[in-house]
């Protein structure tokens, strides 16, 4: 009998480890029957009357239509009760974008091969020649005090720079004017602009994001295209687009601003239109903009279009010059100063050809938004996150390095030394995340789910980043002015954490929640089966996609249970991946396994409901987003291959690898069903916890790269804007590299004064003292003087009048006229 109890057992785990067929399981169950009857010695009745029930079993359950009627129909009448209905802005924000590496990781058995097969994007020439040039010249262009304290605006000649570059029409084919760029050089540019300047990126970004140039590409009439696309190319047109209300900010559907068809007159004729009543706010470029895109929802009470009276939410494109705009006002978010205002109008009459791709897309706006959202957020905010903590990298790295107390450099120090490991490793997997979202989107992809993970772990790793990098800074990173090269960067954080989808709703309504829909292999299939279609279409598409979804927990069960047992050995690792990332492949693979069945345990123990336990479903959003951000640094790294970056692979990894872990132990403490937790626990982890935070080890070695003037420093930094010129900035550099080259001399000062050969009175300059006694050449002086003078530089912060210079200002300002009365 134990014997049977083990072939049973064994049997079980084979089959749904390979995920094998229901003839397989009928074969073996039949098998197994027959072997039990023989070792427990049944009756003939009792073998005969089992055999029965077998065989009726089997093939109800192998011939489809039998199936069908007897078991898969009736669960498809209960689903088609219980499966809340969905709004048509809920199904076509669901239906918006493609799925790509999101549903490998969904599935519990990712594709590493076909991952890596994926060509790593490139900049073609002309990209990198612009990169080079105008990218370049704009960054150098930018004093961030002047823009930021000065004057709250780009200078006028940096706007007309970016407007005469073209840097406004990224995204516009060069038929029309414009550059023509993949979405990697798109990503690329904003990345650097933000090194130097983040009203420049942000000024830049927006028209290349979702906005009018995005929306009239994929629905505009070819009138409209022809018309503003070679004009917002040229800068001759500055966009913007106002989606968001006061009443509603994360709930944008709900927009309350509204547009009735009507007749009116235009241009002195009477045509058909819609007046139009909206009130908007937090738009960036509104104050400056020369054309609104407005997004309000569209009535028709006097059946004007049709039978509809409520058509829905429409987009249209409005100039700014129309009477009745109220625009041009400012915020001022958190001291960035790029333009972002409210703009209002009641009842301005507008044609019904404003709309975008005119009146045949009244009503169709949501889903023009949600169509395009994708691209946008998938380059935007990941691309100047990512830029910032390029910047926070090299600086903060160099300034720990100039930055000596206890008479070390503070990069030294643990303490320190650990906050700075952090900034290089998450900048590491920030960029490799950039880099293969921005790939996807070259490919044709619109990464609905990897887009939101992109944005959300992107934009969360920066504020860390620069939370780290403040505190490494201290008083110097505290007290603003043209010396401080990270403060603005700090208060402006929480606005990328805001825009495109506040990062809280991200974590834990659309990663997991669009993610759980879209990139399920069976889940999609069986909502449309159950709502969209009928009769035996309906019957035979939801069988075949819930017996394969049962199939799919099973399997997905006992593998994370024999990865669990066997600390992932037979999970599938690429065939050329590199060896020293075998582990980690079947880490995620392990990982994969673990998170698809604890989804799918989730929605069976959850259901609906799922969607309001943001807790669970947040923590299930981070799983996922931490083996696509694994899974991007991993190939990053085999596409460039160079071990010296390994550090900081292992320690983002491992990092991430340990937050997935914690994410599943808290959605398993916090299950509602107890029974279930406990199941759960023991088939993902049946011999505990595996994964472990980096080692400090491995920390050192990360922060050692940004202490380091070298290749991988580089490497890790490419792309940013390395200031070449006497501001701040530059000066950092400058002060690094001599404080590493004066590090021999400083040693030989250090010594001098502990073996007394040098008694320096309070005030005194040891260099001095020692080239007079011989200790150090005059070169070394002369060498050791300039780093000095540089670090002293590089350390100094900055300080105002009392009144901060405002009598200075107004003294100025004040006419000569005025004056002299
Ligand atoms: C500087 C700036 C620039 C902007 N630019 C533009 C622009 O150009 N065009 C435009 O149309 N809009 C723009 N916005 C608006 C931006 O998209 C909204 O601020 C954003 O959608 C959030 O709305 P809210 O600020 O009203 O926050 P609220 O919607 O009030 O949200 C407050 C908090 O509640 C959370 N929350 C809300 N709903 C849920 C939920 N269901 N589950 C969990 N958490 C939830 C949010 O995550 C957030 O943390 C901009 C905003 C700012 C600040």
């Amino acid at each position: 009998m134990i014997l049977f109890f083990a072939a049973a057992i064994a049997a079980f785990l084979v089959l749904a480890y390979f995920g094998a067929p229901l003839l397989a399981w009928t074969i073996v169950g039949g098998a197994l029957l027959a072997y039990l009857s023989d070792v427990a010695a049944f009756g003939a009745i009792t073998s005969v009357v089992l055999a029965a029930l077998f065989v009726i079993v089997a093939v109800v359950l192998n011939i489809r239509w039998l199936r069908r009627l007897s078991f898969t129909d009736h669960v498809l009448a209960v689903y088609r009760r219980i499966l809340p209905d969905m709004s048509q802005t809920e199904k076509e924000a669901i239906d918006a974008g493609t799925v790509w590496w999101d549903a490998d990781l969904f599935s519990g058995r990712p594709d590493w091969d076909k991952l890596l097969a994926v060509r790593a994007p490139r900049l073609s020439p002309e990209e990198q020649a612009f990169l080079d040039g105008p990218v370049e010249e704009l960054c150098a262009m930018c004093d961030d005090w002047q823009i930021t304290h000065e004057l709250q605006d780009l200078p006028p000649h940096v706007w007309q720079y970016i407007k005469e570059r073209g840097f406004l029409g990224m995204i516009i084919p060069r038929k029309y004017g414009g550059l023509g760029f993949s979405a990697l050089a798109h990503s690329t540019v904003v990345m650097k602009l933000s090194t130097r300047s983040s009203a420049a990126a942000i000024s830049v970004m927006v028209p290349n994001s979702l906005g009018p140039a995005e929306l009239l590409l994929h629905y505009g009439t070819d009138a409209q295209k022809d018309y503003y696309l070679p004009r917002l190319a040229k800068g001759l047109e500055i966009p913007c687009f106002a989606l968001t209300n006061p009443e509603a900010g994360s709930d944008a559907a709900s927009i309350p601003d509204y547009a009735v068809v009507c007749k009116g007159t235009w241009q002195g004729k009477e045509v058909l239109g819609m007046r139009v009543t909206w009130d908007k706010r937090y738009i960036t470029l509104g104050p400056v903009a020369t054309l609104l895109g407005l997004a309000f929802r569209l009535y028709d009470p006097d059946h004007l279009l049709g039978d509809k009276e409520d058509l829905g939410i429409t987009c249209a494109l409005v100039p700014t010059s129309t009477p009745g705009v109220n625009i041009g006002r400012r915020h001022m978010p958190l001291n960035a100063v790029f333009q972002n205002g409210p703009n209002s109008g009641r009842d301005v009459f507008m044609p019904l050809e404003w709309i975008i791709g005119g009146r045949d897309y009244a009503g169709k706006g949501w889903m023009m938004l949600m169509g395009c959202l994708a691209a946008g957020r998938a380059i935007s905010l990941p691309s100047s996150s990512v830029g910032g903590a390029k910047a926070l990298a090299r600086f903060t790295g160099a300034y720990a390095r100039v930055r000596a107390q206890f008479k070390t450099p503070i990069g030294r120090l643990e303490g320190v030394e650990e906050a700075l490991g952090r900034i290089a490793a998450h900048c590491y997997m920030m960029d490799a995340t950039r880099i293969m979202t921005a790939g996807a989107v070259d490919m044709g992809e619109k990464p609905a789910v990897l887009s939101a993970i992109a944005k959300y772990h992107m934009t969360e790793r920066a504020r860390q980043a620069v939370n780290d990098a403040m505190d490494i800074h201290g008083g110097k990173g505290i007290c603003l002015g043209p010396n401080n090269w990270i403060g603005r960067g700090y208060q402006m954080t929480p606005i990328a954490i805001t825009v495109e989808g506040a990062n809280i709703l991200t974590r834990t309504l659309i990663i997991f929640g669009q993610g759980a829909i879209r990139a399920h292999p069976f889940v999609l299939r069986e909502m449309r089966a159950a709502k969209e279609m009928a009769g035996s279409e309906a019957s035979r598409e939801f069988d075949d996609a819930f017996t394969s979804h049962i199939g799919h927990v099973i399997r997905n069960g006992v593998r994370s249970f024999i990865y669990g047992l066997t600390h992932g050995a037979f999970a599938p690792v690429p065939r050329r991946g590199s060896p020293e990332l075998a582990h980690y492949y079947r880490n995620v693979s392990r990982l994969s396994a673990a998170f698809a069945f604890l989804a799918d345990v989730s929605m069976l123990a959850m259901g609906g409901a799922l969607k309001r336990k943001e807790k669970i479903s947040g923590r299930l959003g981070d799983v996922l987003s931490m083996m696509y951000l694994v899974s991007a640094t991993l190939k990053h790294y085999e596409d460039q291959r160079v071990h010296e970056d390994l550090p900081l692979v292992r320690w983002a990894v491992r990092d991430a690898l340990y937050h997935a872990q914690q994410a599943i132990d808290q959605i398993v403490s916090n299950f509602p069903l107890k029974w279930m937790a406990t199941m759960l626990r023991w088939t993902i982890f049946p011999l505990g916890t595996p994964w472990r935070p980096p080692l400090d080890s491995r920390n050192r070695e990360c922060a050692q790269i940004v202490l380091e003037a070298g290749t991988a420093r580089d490497r890790l930094t490419a792309g940013m804007y390395v200031p070449k010129g006497d501001d701040a900035t530059g000066r950092l550099e400058q002060a690094f590299v001599a404080a590493i080259a004066c590090e021999p001399i400083d040693e030989k000062l250090r010594k001098s004064v502990k073996k007394g050969r040098i008694q320096p009175p309070p005030g005194a300059d040891v260099g001095l003292l020692a080239r007079e006694k011989g200790l150090i050449t005059a070169d070394e002086y002369a060498q050791w003087q300039k780093k000095e003078a540089l670090r002293r530089s590089v350390i100094k912060v900055d300080d105002f009048p009392q009144d901060f210079g405002r009598a200075e200002l107004a003294e100025q300002a004040t006419p000569p006229l005025v004056k002299a009365a």
